[in-house]
């Protein structure tokens, strides 16, 4: 009951105030509908375009990932190569799971994704390799820097370039981090082992396809 009261003491109030403020507002002017999202007020279907992105995450994964020309299957693995979702031996280990533990490539280190695309001595290799039949020298481990996650050392690759060369070496990254990929799961699963001359073989032809297929991966750009 008590509660009753007071609620009904504070509506009272809530209500005079009101009346008070309705005796200063005029009627006389009519109700003008107005667009907050652009300057002056009015709609236009830019504006209600932009607005879909308002609070949405930028990443880079669209210029590196998604945008370049490259086969849905690389795309989809640089994807979960970058967000470190490969079964790798460390993420293996980690769970308990069997695992060789050493990187099939070079046998030396842990098998970890970062290694596995970065620094290993046998990827590092190919790189070199691939920086010169692609001729796009930033492909070579030599002009690398140090970069914490996946994502950053991709965006290194084709940093700085015009657009067009940028799309271009982005492309080449996608292809070289599938062929890296397959030449580890043939030496772990069916024990196959192809030398660097041979997977860099592989890459240069699977690049022509591309390029027959509208790539234009082949030849530096402007
Ligand atoms: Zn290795």
């Amino acid at each position: 009951m008590k509660r009753m009261r007071t609620d009904f003491m504070i509506l009272t109030a809530d209500t005079s105030q009101m009346d008070d403020e309705l005796k200063c507002t005029s009627l006389d002017t009519r109700d003008k509908f107005t667009w907050r999202f652009t300057p002056d007020g009015s709609y236009s279907a830019s504006s209600a375009y932009r607005l879909q992105f308002v609070g949405s995450v930028q990443t880079a994964f669209v210029q590196l990932i998604w945008k370049p020309w490259a086969t849905p299957r690389c795309r989809l693995f640089a994807w979960l190569f970058v967000q470190n979702r490969l079964m790798t031996a460390d993420r293996l280990l980690a769970r308990g799971w069997p695992n060789g533990y050493f990187c099939p490539l070079c046998m030396r280190s842990l098998e970890t994704a970062t290694h596995l695309f970065i620094e290993c001595p046998f990827s590092r290799q190919v790189w070199a390799g691939v920086a010169i039949i692609a001729t796009a020298p930033s492909l070579a481990p030599s002009s690398w820097g140090n970069h914490h996650r996946s994502i950053d050392w991709m965006a290194g690759l084709s940093e700085g370039l015009p657009s067009l060369e940028a799309s271009r070496v982005r492309s080449w990254t996608l292809l070289v981090l599938w062929h890296l990929w397959l030449e580890r799961n043939a030496r772990v699963f069916i024990a196959s082992l192809s030398p660097v001359r041979s997977l860099l073989a592989r890459i240069t032809d699977e690049a022509a396809a591309w390029d027959l297929a509208g790539a234009k991966i082949s030849v530096a750009r402007e």
